[in-house]
């Protein structure tokens, strides 16, 4: 040990401050920034928790890039793993778009490909010594897909345990985000979105766009009490859910920030948690007993 660290852990146990902080300091959070000896290092650090940031290429009204959902998680996800320290994937790209195949720029892979494509994900994590793994999803047409993945983790034993993190927004954040907000509906490319691009990603939102086609909800889809794929198309065709003419960065920190809180909690939690992997070893036991 070199006497700099000495020194360091010292003032760590003098003055209380956690030595898990320190080490964590040096090592980057994104997967793609350390070295491989670091790697190891922080599957120790991480308690070996790595977060997945969600997002997929499509079209967010004519004002934001294809990428919105990329580096909307992604800023999430780093920023939350540099408060409670976890690994972060390299940017992933691949999910459920089938509905806007009609927009130029779109990629929608296949649904075998992105299921495997998620599954081989996770298991080179897991094989690489992290056994916790954190959805992170900023791509509403993503939502189903990845519930039924969750659900899919208990078809075979498997070493690692799948979480979803599921942003609410509290009340607090709500009120402050109404007393900012122009608009009064929204779902895709909509102020709120718009404003976190604003917020974490200026340079790429050209604002002065975001009224060149509606965003209204035109209602073509009437069957109460029914889903259909299409339901989507039938209210918004030009993939823009709302009105983005009023965003502004300040409304996009707030709802960035209580998200980053949040999930925050949530990477502290999983940390901690022994209930999943407990219980999902022991439904293993149970499902594969002989004639099952
Ligand atoms: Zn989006």
């Amino acid at each position: 040990m070199k006497k700099n660290s000495i020194i360091l852990i010292i003032t760590a146990l003098c003055f209380g401050v956690s030595t898990h902080n320190l080490h964590s300091q040096n090592l980057p959070v994104a997967w793609e920034e350390l070295t491989s000896g670091d790697f190891a290092k922080a599957v120790t650090v991480s308690q070996g928790v790595c977060i997945i940031p969600m997002g997929v290429i499509e079209k967010h009204g004519q004002h934001l890039p294809l990428g919105t959902d990329l580096y909307t998680a992604r800023d999430l996800s780093l920023r939350a793993a540099q408060k409670e320290y976890a690994i972060v994937f390299p940017p992933y790209f691949t999910g459920q778009i089938f509905e806007a195949k009609q927009q130029p720029g779109t990629v929608a892979y296949s649904t075998e490909l992105i299921y495997k494509l998620l599954d081989e994900t996770c298991r080179e994590i897991s094989r690489n010594g992290i056994k916790k793994i954190i959805l992170v999803n900023s791509h509403g047409g993503n939502n189903n897909f990845l519930l039924y993945f969750c659900q899919t983790q208990l078809e075979s034993e498997r070493d690692y345990v799948v979480y979803l993190y599921r942003p609410e927004v509290d009340s607090q954040t709500q009120k402050s985000i109404a007393a900012l907000r122009k608009s009064t509906t929204g779902g895709h490319a909509d102020e709120v979105e718009s404003s976190i691009m604003m917020y974490i990603r200026p340079d790429l939102v050209k604002i002065e766009r975001a009224g060149d086609e509606s965003g209204a909800d035109l209602d073509r889809f009437k069957i109460a009490n029914a889903y259909s794929s299409i339901w989507w198309y039938g209210k918004y065709p030009n993939h823009y859910a709302g009105d983005a003419r009023g965003a502004n960065p300040k409304l996009g920190e707030i709802a960035q920030n209580q998200k980053i809180d949040q999930l925050t909690q949530v990477i502290r939690e999983v940390k901690a948690d022994k209930s999943a992997p407990g219980l999902q070893n022991q439904f293993y036991k149970e499902a594969l007993l002989p004639g099952r």
